[in-house]
């Protein structure tokens, strides 16, 4: 039996697989991941962002990890020599709906302790001459990274440190008992483990259901649609430029990202996915829709979104409709100018009552701890969740008599 089992090889679980081989050091841990690598789904289809934590409620569990991971990504890139950029943002006003709205945005960024700076319409079109609006707010500590490279690294720091990683290892069952945990996978091999954890993704829910316990919440896939700006484009913004959201929206609405690889993506926008890793728009599972018609909360979703959901829909397939948006602060853009990216599925948490859940979530069970929501600043947050989910299997060990002797915390 193993100490510890971790489910996912995504950003969430390679960061807490590091950090709690570090915090028990003489503990065996296997990491099983379905796909023949690391970071193959949100983790490896992202924008890169290393987010400051402008738009996340004070005290919440986004804005206090989002501040701490912007630090600790950067800190652990040093340490590792992945390079990244701290390019700042912009974010853009275009109308005077948006300009008050910005201003409630400056005051949640003052609530969440960030260093940042109002520009009037010529300040910034003086740093960003190809971008126009009526004001913006920079923030200097957003910056880009490579997310699929980060992950790499917590993978190698967790083998190094004698863990094991298995991949191509699809759990389908779990059972949980008195003294742990027996997971199952596709392939007909068995592992058990003291002591579960599931960082799962877009399939969190179903990792839950497994155990026989009722999640309390489904997993609602968007896909998230990117463009590449032509190459002659590289240079057409100095930072990350975000239009200014609408707080009824849970996304952050279509920005002009400039890549760690030096290219510029446009992206993403938020179409409901009629499969859960559909990362194409002609990818449909039928079991996956079924399971989505079949949920109160994602109907209720449907129907308070309507509107909308039906426009996302209409500029997935309409790509004029696309740029419009980005047009909005950033005119010279042309059709030709898009071509095509590889799209993202974000794995959005549903209650049964209809509210796309907010913050990042967990659920733990005797003898195992479930990451159930982790959306965007996700990325940037993992260090301080992984950390998070540490001391939570700490708590969960000291009500676990016997185990504690063998899992020694690190002096
Ligand atoms: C379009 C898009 C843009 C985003 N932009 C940003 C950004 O700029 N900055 C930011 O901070 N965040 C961003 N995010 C959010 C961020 O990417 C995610 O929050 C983060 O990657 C979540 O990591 P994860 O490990 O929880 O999930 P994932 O990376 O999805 O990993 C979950 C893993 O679990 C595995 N798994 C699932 N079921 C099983 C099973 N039964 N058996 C074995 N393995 C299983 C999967 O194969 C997968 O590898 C974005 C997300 C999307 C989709």
């Amino acid at each position: 039996m193993y100490d510890f089992v971790i489910i996912g090889g995504g950003i969430i679980g390679m960061s807490t697989a590091m950090q709690l081989i570090e915090r028990y050091p003489d503990a065996s841990m296997v990491l099983l991941e379905k796909e023949s690598g690391p970071a193959r789904h949100q983790t490896g289809h992202n924008s890169g962002v290393i987010h400051a934590g402008v738009y996340y409620t004070p005290g919440s569990l986004k804005a206090r990890f989002c501040l701490e991971g912007n630090r600790a990504t950067k800190a652990f890139c040093d340490e590792h020599g992945i390079r990244y950029d701290t390019c700042g943002k912009m974010l853009v006003a275009t109308s005077a709906l948006e300009m008050e709205r910005m201003k409630a945005l400056w005051e949640r960024t003052a609530a969440n302790g960030l260093e940042r700076q109002w520009l009037s319409a010529a300040e910034l079109r003086e740093r960003e001459p190809n971008i126009s609006g009526l004001g913006g707010i920079f923030v200097p500590s957003s910056g880009i990274v490579s997310y699929r490279e980060v992950t790499e690294a917590m993978a190698n720091t967790f083998r190094q440190r004698g863990g094991e990683i298995v991949y191509g290892a699809e759990v389908s069952a779990l059972k949980e008992h008195a003294a742990g945990v027996v997971v199952h996978t596709k392939g007909g091999q068995e592992y058990e483990g003291a002591t579960l954890i599931t960082c799962s993704g877009l399939m969190a829910d179903r990792l839950v259901k497994m155990l026989g316990v009722e999640p309390g919440f489904i997993i609602c896939p968007f896909r998230g649609e990117y463009f590449r700006l032509s190459p002659q484009h590289d240079r057409i913004v100095n930072h990350l430029i975000y239009p200014i959201p609408d707080p009824a929206m849970p996304f952050l609405g279509v920005h002009l990202t400039r890549m760690i690889d030096g290219s510029v993506t446009v992206g993403p926008n938020a179409v409901l996915a009629f499969s859960r890793e559909g990362y194409r728009k002609r990818d449909v599972s039928f079991a996956d829709l079924l399971e989505m018609a079949a949920s109160p909360g994602i109907r209720r979703v449907l129907q308070n979104n309507l509107r909308s959901g039906l426009d996302e829909m209409k500029n997935s397939l309409c790509k004029s409709g696309y740029l419009k948006r980005v047009q909005k602060y950033c005119p010279s853009l042309t059709l030709g100018d898009l071509h095509s990216y590889p799209a993202g599925v974000r794995a959005q948490a549903v209650s049964p009552d209809g509210r796309l859940i907010d913050d990042f979530l967990f659920v733990t069970t005797r003898r195992s701890i479930h990451t159930c929501n982790a959306p965007s600043p996700a990325a940037t947050s993992a260090l301080p969740i992984g950390a998070h989910i540490v001391s939570k299997v700490q708590e969960l060990l000291e009500t676990q008599t016997g185990h504690r002797a063998r899992a020694r915390p690190a002096a």
